[in-house]
C-alpha cells in the first residue's frame, strides 16, 4: 500500500520573512506577536500594495476619464471581485467595502433597522464584539426594538438550544459571531441561519476572526450579511466588507448619503446609485482597499488547510502550557476553536502579566478585549489573550509560556 500522500508542511521561516516587522526587537529582545487577533502584521506583498498604489497609480476612483483614475478604480473593484471570491459570494455587486466591521454592522443596523418597528426583535450572543452590540442597542434606542441575548456555556460553546427558544413571532435578526474574539469559540454558522430562516428571520454573520482562521464560504453557510475586517486578514487598517446575500442590497434604503451614492441629486430630491455604490457614499480608504485584495492574493496564495493545521497545532501548544501551570483559568475550551486563548491567573491582573511579558518582547493583550458583557459572564473584569497568526512558531509559544513562568516567579 502507498503511503498517504502529505501536503507539504508549511513553510513558516520563508512566510515570516515577508513580514518586516517580525525582524525588530522589544525590549532588547525579539519580538514575539501574539496580539494578531487585535490587528495582524502586514507581509511586504501588502505594503507594497499599498505603497505602490500612492507611487504609481493614485487617484480618485469611478467617473474617471484619465489614466490614474481608470487604474485606480480597475484596481479597487479589483479587490472587491478578490473579496467575493474569498468568501464565495455569487456577485462582486453583493461586497459592499466599509471601513470594517465595525461599520458593516452600523450599515446593517442602519439600513435592516430601519424596516423595524417597536417590539420587534434582534437576537446577539453573549460572546459578541462592542462593534455587534453596541449598533443594536442604539437600534433599541432609536426604534423601540428589542435585543435578547443567548447565552454560552461554561465551555464558551453557543448554547444553541437556547438560542432557538428565544426565536418568537416578533423576531427579525440574528446577529451572531463566526469566532469569539476572547474564547476562540467557533459557531456553526450554517446551524444558526437554518434556525432563524426557518422562523423568517434573517441573519447577520460577524466574520472579523473566522474570515482569518477558517475558510468561509457565504453561499454555503446561506446567511443574509457577513461582516469582515481586512486588517485581521493581513490587509491595511481602514478597509473591510459586507457581504449581503441576493437583492437585499437592493431593497434597503442606503446608510449614509453623500457623492459616489448618487444617481441624480434635485434641490428636493436623491436618486440612488445601482448596488454596491448605493451604500458607499464619499471617497472610500482607496489604497487600503487595494492593499486588502493584495492580502487576499497573499492569503490565497498560501495553503489553506495547512495554515489552518499550523494555527491549530500552537493553539494546542499554548493550551497545555497553560492548563499545566497553577493558577490559570483558560476561559474559553471550545470543542471548535480558532487560534485565540484567553486566560486568568489567581496570582495577577491580566494587565501586569501583559506587562512583564512585554519586557521579554511577548506582546499578548490584556483587557476586556471589547466584549465586556462576555466578561461579566465568566466573573471576570479582563483577561490576557494569546492569539495567534500564519507566521507565528512553536518556539514563540514557548517563549511565551516561559514569559509568563517568568511573570509568575516576580509576581508571587
Ligand atoms: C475586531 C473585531 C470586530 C471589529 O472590527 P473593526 O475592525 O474594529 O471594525 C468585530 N468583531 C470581532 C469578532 C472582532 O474580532
Amino acid at each position: 500500500m502507498n503511503a498517504p500522500v502529505k501536503a507539504p508542511a508549511l513553510d513558516v521561516a520563508a512566510i515570516r520573512e515577508q513580514f518586516p516587522i517580525l525582524k525588530r526587537e522589544v525590549n532588547g529582545k525579539p519580538l514575539v506577536y501574539l496580539d494578531s487577533a487585535a490587528s495582524a502584521q502586514k507581509p511586504r506583498a501588502v505594503i507594497d500594495a499599498v505603497s505602490g498604489v500612492y507611487e504609481n497609480s493614485y487617484a480618485n476612483v469611478h467617473r474617471g476619464l484619465h489614466t490614474l483614475a481608470n487604474e485606480a478604480t480597475a484596481a479597487f473593484e479589483g479587490a472587491r471581485e478578490k473579496i467575493a471570491a474569498f468568501i464565495g459570494a455569487e456577485r462582486p455587486e453583493q461586497i459592499v467595502l466599509t471601513r470594517g466591521t465595525t461599520e458593516a454592522i452600523n450599515l446593517v443596523a442602519y439600513s435592516f433597522g430601519s424596516t423595524l418597528k417597536p417590539g420587534d426583535e434582534i437576537v446577539v450572543s453573549q460572546m459578541e464584539h462592542h462593534s455587534n452590540i453596541v449598533p443594536w442597542l442604539l437600534l433599541k434606542e432609536r426604534a423601540g426594538i428589542a435585543v435578547k441575548w443567548a447565552p454560552v456555556t461554561d465551555a464558551g460553546e453557543l448554547d444553541y438550544a437556547a438560542l432557538e427558544a428565544l426565536i418568537g413571532p416578533r423576531t427579525k435578526l440574528f446577529a451572531i459571531t463566526h469566532m469569539s474574539n476572547v474564547l476562540g469559540t467557533a459557531t456553526d454558522a450554517k446551524r444558526i441561519t437554518a434556525m432563524a430562516h426557518a422562523k423568517g428571520a434573517a441573519v447577520l454573520i460577524d466574520g472579523s476572526q473566522s474570515a482569518v482562521h477558517m475558510a468561509v464560504d457565504v453561499s454555503e453557510i446561506g446567511c443574509d450579511f457577513f461582516a469582515l475586517t481586512g486588517h485581521k486578514l493581513y490587509g491595511p487598517t481602514g478597509a473591510g466588507a459586507l457581504y449581503a446575500a441576493g437583492d437585499w442590497l437592493d431593497r434597503l434604503p442606503p446608510f449614509l448619503g453623500g457623492g459616489e451614492m448618487i444617481a441624480d441629486v434635485f434641490e428636493d430630491r436623491v436618486t440612488f446609485a445601482d448596488v454596491p455604490h448605493k451604500f458607499e457614499a464619499g471617497t472610500p480608504s482607496i489604497a487600503d482597499v487595494i492593499g486588502l485584495g493584495a492580502a487576499i492574493d497573499w492569503m490565497t496564495g498560501l495553503d489553506r488547510t495547512a495554515v489552518i493545521e499550523h494555527e491549530k497545532s500552537l493553539l494546542d501548544r499554548a493550551t497545555q502550557g497553560l492548563t499545566a501551570m497553577d493558577g490559570i483559568r483558560i476561559i474559553g475550551t471550545a470543542q471548535d476553536k480558532g487560534a485565540i486563548v484567553s486566560f486568568a491567573a489567581e496570582w495577577a491582573h491580566a494587565h501586569d502579566i501583559a506587562q512583564i511579558l512585554d519586557r521579554y518582547g511577548v506582546a499578548v493583550r490584556a483587557g476586556h478585549h471589547c466584549a465586556q458583557p462576555l466578561m461579566r459572564r465568566y466573573g471576570v473584569n479582563s483577561t490576557a489573550r494569546a492569539s495567534f497568526a500564519v507566521y507565528n512558531t512553536a518556539d514563540e509559544v514557548d517563549d511565551f509560556l516561559n514569559a509568563l513562568n517568568k511573570a509568575r516567579e516576580f509576581l508571587t
